[in-house]
């Protein structure tokens, strides 16, 4: 079936036109008029074409008949402008020839992979993040693709938890401003531009505070905390207008968010008057018979339709029962429309009215994908999020100099894995760029050496003899190590985050030949490494930086630029400090230092300190914070205090420096964190140059949930601090809310 279907789609080649949004309401209404409760619930039903790395789909004969007959109204894991133009054509052959919607888990890039999402937040570089999505966008619209299932926002505080790395780390002033960065770029000027795909804001809600740090597990969690640390990034995603939620596996608090009308209905659909539609997690509507919340898929259909469910993403619960509940007036049909129109008007919105294709074709496709500038655009983000640890070991930028480096470890020469998860496999055709072969390409006359040493995951030591001989031949040794791109990610979660196998025992052992060494840590989330924290004295978090992987780390390397990247996730000693992070309440016996812990509020048995703090972050230069002045003492409610000071770059090169304002309330009911990020900025400095950075602060950055979930102001001291680290503070002041 899918040979003809093929055939029959005509290339056209036509202008794009801006679409016509007008009457937008009465076109949704005129068309519903005319559609069946079977076609309704269609809509509302999604299948997977299941397209593999190389295609072609293998959307059954069955699938194409079901588009034919109007019971699918989108279809998503089908990708190309072959592909989808294929089942459009079917669309198309339907009674009321509404086009389907295609929809794709486009994370981090489509043909060009950028870095993994964490690895980005780690830029701190709001720009350069947009541009990554733009560029996503742009690449899989013109595949034929509409919609991708991203930003994911849900806060992660949890290293255990795979799927951190989709994510942007654990804090809700970030998550919001990248949230809002990556919705405006993949949804660019607008649905009605062919360049555009829907962004989904997912999931929908608290996904990330699995207990356990295990996927897919149950939430408990306080509606403050909800509503303080893990929705802000949702609104912020509304805010910047996207056009679809997605709601999420876990229960929160006993309601599996899938059927929780709290999360989907009363917040989202009715406070936060989100007028886009809701797609189930894959199976979600189902899995609720698993969680013991429903009987059966009918039952299940019932329950997440009327908690505002809008489509059902695989489980088929809705198509096979959603008619005969409206039937039996379980659920009513005014209901059912409501969540036809949401998807029916994002489909005009998109243009798919004007041109089901939108104005893709083979040429287009072939035209926007893989473009040098895509390629350019993603190293350069790569590199801006490539953090350095530590910086002890006069080592770097290596020097041209040198007669020899050592690369040594089991993701020296590793492509793929730089891609991560959730990269698009687009097989033998892409190339990917490893951490040897961008060394080499700036090597110039350094000898680089190669050993393996050992694998990630291995427990043999067999290629330790040939590494320390490498080692002992070289100069400086680089060495790359991590995790494999299937150990983060969805169903990826992990007890143990040390790095994997023999990796550090290989480390002790380069190291122990006295030879300068460079650690480069590859991997999907915050990793645990104590021993190399401690006795390696050069260190940098390269994450899984995406196609231009290694040409990116070489910049850093040697040079070519100067790190700038900030840990968005705090980086714990110990899987047992889990869960960690920066922005934790103080208990009424706090530990005053690492030391401390007669009956304070710690561990016997470790420190309480992280091993690296979030916004921790080094360069190959220095700078210095001073003159910190406030415009005033004191602000009333609706007034602004700004905080100015000088920022220098007291070193040798120039660099960037993300200054980060942090504010406590001193006293509070409730308590408030000891600190919350409020405010950075990124800023460029020459050496020797200063610049005088302001912040404004104003009530809304004051503001918080009472326990009745009332956002309010009290008033009272603030302490201000601005630092390079949220454990790095250079200035502080206190000022007073009126
Ligand atoms: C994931 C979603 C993803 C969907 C479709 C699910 O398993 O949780 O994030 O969008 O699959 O691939």
């Amino acid at each position: 079936a899918l040979a003809v279907l093929l055939s029959s789609g005509a290339m056209a080649q036509k202008k794009p036109a801006k679409v016509n949004t007008a009457n937008l309401d009465q076109r949704v209404n005129d068309l519903l008029q005319k559609m069946t409760l079977e076609e309704k619930v269609g809509q509302l039903n999604q299948y997977t074409g299941d397209q593999d790395a190389t295609g072609p789909i293998t959307a059954s004969g069955d699938k194409v008949a079901d588009v034919k007959q109007g019971k699918i109204g989108s279809m998503l894991n089908v990708r190309g402008v072959k592909y989808t133009r294929a089942l459009q054509d079917a669309a198309m052959q339907s009674r009321l020839k509404i086009p389907l919607l295609f929809g794709q888990d486009v994370i981090h890039g489509y043909r060009v992979t950028f870095p993994i999402p964490l690895a980005e937040a780690a830029s701190w570089d709001l720009k350069a993040i947009e541009q990554g999505s733009r560029i996503a966008a742009t690449e899989a619209a013109a595949s034929g693709l509409h919609w991708t299932f991203a930003p994911m926002v849900d806060i992660g505080r949890d290293p255990r938890w795979g799927r951190v790395m989709e994510g942007a780390g654990e804090d809700p002033y970030l998550g919001s401003l990248i949230a809002r960065a990556r919705v405006k770029g993949f949804q660019g000027e607008g649905l009605g531009n062919v360049d555009a795909v829907m962004a989904c804001a997912k999931h929908f809600a608290a996904y990330g505070a699995a207990i356990g740090g295990r996927d897919y597990n149950s939430v408990e969690m306080s509606l403050r905390t909800l509503h303080e640390v893990y929705l802000p990034p949702f609104k912020a995603a509304l805010d910047a207008g996207v056009a679809t939620f997605m709601n999420s596996f876990n229960d929160l608090n006993g309601i599996p968010a899938t059927g929780s009308s709290y999360l989907q209905r009363d917040i989202l659909k009715d406070q936060w008057k989100f007028q886009g539609f809701v797609v189930s997690d894959w199976g979600s509507i189902g899995e609720m018979i698993a969680h013991g919340f429903v009987q059966d898929n009918k039952h299940a259909a019932e329950v997440a339709l009327n908690a505002g469910s809008d489509m059902d993403m695989e489980s088929r619960s809705y198509i096979s029962s959603l008619p005969q509940l409206v039937r039996e007036g379980k659920v009513k049909e005014e209901l059912i429309n409501d969540a036809v129109r949401r998807i029916l008007r994002k489909k005009f919105e998109l243009g798919l009215f004007d041109d089901p294709y939108r104005f893709s074709d083979e040429k287009r496709e072939k035209k926007t994908l893989n473009k040098p500038e895509h390629l350019e655009a993603a190293r350069d983000v790569a590199r801006k999020s490539i953090v350095l640890l530590k910086n002890q070991g006069q080592v770097l930028p290596l020097s041209k100099d040198l007669k020899s480096v050592a690369v040594i470890g089991p993701l020296a020469k590793s492509e793929k894995d730089m891609q991560g998860f959730w990269s698009i496999d687009w097989g033998k055709e892409d190339k990917l760029v490893s951490l040897y072969e961008g060394m080499q390409n700036q090597a110039g006359n350094t000898k680089l050496l190669y050993a393996k040493g050992c694998e990630v995951q291995d427990t043999s030591r067999a290629g330790f003899a040939e590494a320390l001989a490498v080692a002992r031949q070289a100069d400086v040794v680089v060495m790359a190590v991590g995790e494999k791109a299937d150990m983060s990610g969805e169903a990826k979660s992990r007890a143990n985050i040390h790095l994997p196998g023999v990796q550090e025992e290989l480390i002790k052992a380069i190291q122990a030949t006295g030879k300068p060494v460079v650690v480069l840590i590859m991997a999907g989330r915050p990793l645990v490494f104590d021993w190399t924290a401690k006795h390696v004295p050069t260190i940098a978090y390269t994450w899984w930086l995406g196609s231009q992987a290694g040409n990116a780390i070489a910049d850093v390397l040697y040079g070519k630029y100067n790190p700038s990247g900030k840990l968005p996730m705090t980086f714990p000693r110990s899987e047992g400090q889990i869960p960690i992070y920066y922005n934790y309440y103080n208990t009424g016996r706090p530990s005053q230092n690492d030391q401390d812990t007669n009956y304070r509020s710690g561990y016997i048995d470790m420190v309480k300190s992280p091993q690296y703090a979030f916004g921790h972050g080094l360069s190959y230069t220095t700078f210095s914070y001073s003159n910190l002045v406030l415009s005033k003492p004191s602000m009333g409610k609706g007034e602004t205090i700004t905080a100015s000071f000088t920022l220098t770059n007291t070193g040798k090169v120039a660099g960037e420096e993300v200054a980060q304002l942090y504010l406590r309330d001193v006293v509070a009911q409730p308590v408030r964190p000891v600190k919350e990020l409020k405010g950075f900025e990124k800023v460029a400095l020459k050496p020797g140059e200063s610049k005088t950075i302001t912040f404004t602060i104003d009530t809304e950055k004051l503001s918080f949930y009472n326990d009745n979930l009332e956002w309010i102001t009290q008033p009272g001291q603030f302490q201000l601090m601005i630092g390079t680290a949220s454990d790095n503070i250079k200035l502080q002041q206190n000022f007073e809310l009126k």
